[in-house]
């Protein structure tokens, strides 16, 4: 399961940097491009996060929308699935909507 991996990954990540301190809260940033399932990832991070200093931290998702630029004319794109071609029948490059990142996180 994609997402359980993705969850496990951020409760190292920001229990590592965390340092030992309590975790309160993680955001996170996740492309919409990227096949991830907030409310999986959600309940996932839930379940990961038990035993870890990141237990009952919240875990707020900011999704960023898909953007592509069309290889061809240079066209900006809106892209709400990672398949696509321009009206011009270009190719297009993504240029956001991929990100999986921890943005920050607060500690007690
Ligand atoms: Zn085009």
């Amino acid at each position: 399961m994609h997402e359980l991996s993705i969850a496990t990954a951020v409760v190292e990540a920001c229990a590592e940097r965390a340092a030992g301190a309590r975790i309160l809260r993680v955001r996170i940033e996740i492309g919409q491009l990227s096949a991830v399932l907030p409310d999986s990832l959600r309940f996932c991070f839930e379940v990961c996060a038990q035993g870890t200093a990141a237990e009952g931290a919240e875990l707020e998702i900011l999704e960023t929308a898909g953007r592509a630029i069309c290889e061809t004319c240079g066209g900006t794109l809106a892209l709400s699935s990672p398949y696509g071609r321009c009206d011009c029948g270009g190719l297009l490059r993504i240029v956001a909507g991929n990100e999986l990142r921890v943005k920050d996180m607060e500690i007690a």
